[in-house]
């Protein structure tokens, strides 16, 4: 590294001075959790945060998104820093006193502490502002679960005016222990994409088959079938899934069902075996059901893309955590994760990484994400401002 790096002392000094009011914050934001893009209190909090801390602010990106724009005192690039905001459609059983106040929701994906960590890092930067620089963009975007907010944030402009150089982000990654960090160059995470398919037969008696076109034996056909892709006609190398996590036909035993429909999810780890995928998918489906006299209605959509880290930026966090925390913390993560994230689409346009933060512990951190239990030591957050500290102050510099 040919830079000055601040030192992990000075910086840990600077989180201490403002933990306390960083977990006060991260509980305040965890009992009023909000969910897709209707997160109309969440936003309000961290608006208030940034202005209270004399931080540029926008508002108008994917209905409740929030960007501050912070200006460094020397010349440098634009660096984003994002956070997702919204919770999940899950009741709460963590027993906490600063557990969920509303019924149906619940922060379990972490959210409320990456939102907690790039707030406080924002405070603790704008109190030293001399030393960024550069500008660094805080992203605050809603709707990570399943609803692609962030597209929705790059469409209404979040990466431009100024425009962003690249870009960082971190989940809090329970399989990793709390001070660990995760690093992957290449694809860190699948992408994600659903199908819905429609199989329509001729009802009948189900003691006479032959005058009927069974729904039920096609799908269970097409469906088996579907799973030779993967096992037949992908190189077993290149990892891929495909799952069906619904089927509905029938309604009594003795009918021959008109209709079967069935959903599921498609993930893999290139763009080009996303693409393949989906070709042999229908090449499947309309094939057979022409075979098994049924009409086949399809419909397909690609989701997120596959979350791939730019190698030089993964680096460079990397190296950035080793001078920080030593090399313990660093963890080279040798597979990706057949989860998704929609942290992809911006890896789309800016290269930058995204980064597994360890908050494995016996308690809390030790559920899986999206349980009703998952609550992280805040501890953990330490290290993620940490980091987003020192890649605020210490830009990755092209060679
Ligand atoms: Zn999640
Ligand atoms: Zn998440």
């Amino acid at each position: 590294m040919n830079q000055t790096i601040l030192s992990s002392d000075l910086i840990q000094q600077w989180i201490e001075d403002e933990f306390d009011e960083i977990v006060e914050l991260r509980k305040t934001l965890h009992k009023y959790p909000e969910i897709g893009f209707d997160l109309h209190k969440t936003s309000q909090i961290v608006k208030n945060f940034l202005n209270n801390c004399g931080i540029e602010v926008q508002s108008g990106y994917a209905k409740t998104g929030v960007v501050g724009i912070l200006k460094g005192g020397k010349e440098g690039p634009v660096i984003g820093l994002r956070a997702d905001m919204d919770a999940l459609p899950i009741k709460e059983c963590t027993g906490v006193d600063f557990a969920s106040q509303h019924e149906q929701a619940m922060h379990a994906c972490g959210h409320d502490m990456h939102m907690a960590m790039l707030l406080g890092a924002a405070k603790i930067l704008s109190k030293y502002k001399d030393h960024i620089a550069g500008t660094i963009k805080f992203i605050f975007q809603p709707a990570e679960e399943m609803l692609a907010g962030a597209k929705y944030m790059i469409q209404d402009g979040a990466l431009t005016n100024p425009n962003v150089d690249y870009i960082y982000g971190f989940h809090v990654w329970p399989d990793l222990p709390i001070g660990k960090i995760g690093f992957k160059s290449g694809p860190l995470m699948a992408s994600m994409d659903t199908f819905e398919v429609a199989l329509t037969g001729q009802a009948g008696h189900g003691a006479a088959p032959h005058q009927g076109i069974d729904a039920i034996v096609g799908s269970a056909n097409i469906i088996a079938s579907l799973q030779s892709v993967i096992s037949r006609e992908i190189d077993p190398v290149d990892s891929a899934v495909i799952t069906i996590g619904k089927l509905e036909a029938g309604n009594a035993f003795n009918i021959i069902p008109e209709k079967a429909v069935f959903k599921g999810t498609v993930r893999t780890l290139s763009d080009k075996t996303r693409k393949d995928i989906q070709k042999k998918f229908l090449r499947i489906i309309y094939g057979m059901s022409s075979a098994l006299r049924l009409e086949a209605d399809i419909i397909y959509n690609f989701g997120y893309p596959v979350t791939n880290n730019t190698k030089q930026y993964v680096l460079h966090a990397q190296q950035l955590a080793e001078a920080l925390f030593g090399s313990d913390a660093v963890e080279i993560l040798e597979k990706p994760s057949m989860a998704s994230e929609d942290f992809a689409y911006y890896l789309e346009h800016v290269p930058g990484a995204f980064l597994f933060l360890g908050v494995g512990d016996d308690e809390g951190g030790s559920y899986k994400l999206h349980h009703e239990k998952f609550l992280p030591n805040a501890e953990a957050m330490k290290f993620g401002i940490a980091l987003y500290i020192a890649l605020a102050t210490t830009p990755f510099i092209k060679k």
